[in-house]
């Protein structure tokens, strides 16, 4: 009886996105790509870099995919924000 709550709440929630899972939560244990490497400095001029933050349509990617902490992501925005300015990121892709 659960198991048919539960698989109708997955189906409704789970969209490719496995944090709603809650199986996974536990393993889960995401720390901030920026505050983990001290040497990581985020450059708006390489596009290689700002790639890990934006999908393949050139979206940045919210915080519970890139696991940045608050301070970090809004870092990350402005860079993808600045990268697209100088067209070295699409602000759209297809
Ligand atoms: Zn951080």
């Amino acid at each position: 009886m659960s198991d048919k709550k539960n698989n109708k709440r997955n189906n409704k929630m789970n969209n490719g996105d496995e944090d709603f899972n809650p199986k996974f939560r536990k393993i889960r244990k995401k720390v901030c790509p920026l505050c983990s490497d001290k040497n990581f400095v985020l450059d708006y001029k390489n596009p290689e870099q700002l790639r890990k933050f934006v999908n393949e349509k050139g979206k940045i990617l919210p915080r519970r995919a890139t696991g940045a902490c608050a301070k970090h992501q809004r870092d990350i925005t402005l860079a993808v924000k600045r990268c697209r300015h100088i067209a070295l990121l699409p602000y759209a892709e297809n």
